[in-house]
């Protein structure tokens, strides 16, 4: 039996998609990855990059059943979601699962951007069966995968994934800010918070074999964006060291930065990794496809 999987970016910007020639290499479309397992299909997060993964699987011609994942509602981590032709699909099967907000409807936060006033097509109206399940933080098995879910550091939270599949492990941490520890030690409440997210984040990533993280400002851009629910490559870079992580990819790219600048951000982090670490390092990339 086939245990492989595949990882495939769809969408690896951060915030807003930026087509255009500055971005031909990594790709301008927001947040979303694939990961395909031997018998289910899971998708992380719904940005633009979700519609291209869409027609593909319409291409594949087979019903589709998809498990959709997604970070935080953010627009872009939603936003492609009412361009998924597999949901305007009879016979097609898609359950969108989201962090569980106190008073808040997932269902609702998904069909408010197909209101008409934003969108000439109504949530209902969609032809494939849909289903929403909140997740909370805890673990979970579905279709016998095991999914570890961590409140991450974002403003308004976003949730971070952790599959475990045979012997592999893959995290799934965007939107999420690494915060080094001293900057916190002002307000008791956060620092502890901090030092609590630090260890469970630890405990998860722990030798895993893919981590996929928050990457989306060099040291010095950091510093102007302090609180912003986003992570500098160096502090990303030492939370994978620290865990063990076999493959690092650095994702949600800034809309700001261009081919070349990201080209240049690969390039110090590798030279940083040097001999010393058994660790591959990857800029995230549409079009990239990771087996594992
Ligand atoms: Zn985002
Ligand atoms: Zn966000």
């Amino acid at each position: 039996m086939n245990t492989e999987i595949k990882v495939k970016f769809w969408g690896v910007r951060g915030s807003i998609p930026i087509p255009g020639v500055k971005t031909t290499k990594y790709g301008g479309n927001t947040s979303c990855v694939e990961v395909r397992l031997p018998d289910c299909l899971f998708i992380f997060d719904a940005g633009t990059g979700i519609r291209e993964l869409g027609n593909q699987l319409c291409a594949e011609g087979k019903k589709v059943k998809a498990h959709i994942f997604l970070s935080h509602f953010h627009w872009d981590h939603i936003q492609g979601l009412p361009f998924f032709k597999p949901a305007y699909m009879k016979g097609n099967e898609i359950i969108i699962y989201g962090m569980g907000l106190q008073g808040e409807r997932l269902e609702h936060i998904i069909s408010n951007q197909m209101e008409s006033v934003y969108f000439p097509v109504r949530l209902q109206s969609l032809q494939a069966q849909i289903k929403f399940k909140k997740l909370w933080e805890g673990n979970y098995v579905i279709n016998g995968v095991k999914v570890d879910t961590l409140y991450i550091n974002h403003p308004g939270r976003a949730m971070g994934y952790v599959i475990s599949y045979k012997n592999k492990k893959i995290c799934y941490f965007t939107d999420n800010e690494i915060v080094p520890i001293p900057l916190w030690t002002d307000e008791t409440s956060q620092y502890e918070y901090k030092q609590d997210l630090a260890e469970k984040m630890l405990q998860l990533i722990d030798r895993a074999d893919l981590l996929i993280h928050d990457a989306q400002y060099t040291y010095q851009e950091y510093q102007n964006k302090v609180g912003w629910g986003h992570s500098s490559i160096p502090e990303v870079l030492s939370l994978a060291l620290q865990g063990g992580v076999k493959k690092l990819v650095l994702f949600h790219h800034d809309p700001e930065s261009f081919d070349e600048h990201i080209d240049s951000h690969i390039n110090s982090c590798r030279e940083l990794i040097g001999d010393e670490y058994d660790i591959e390092c990857f800029a995230a990339q549409e079009g990239m496809e990771i087996y594992l």
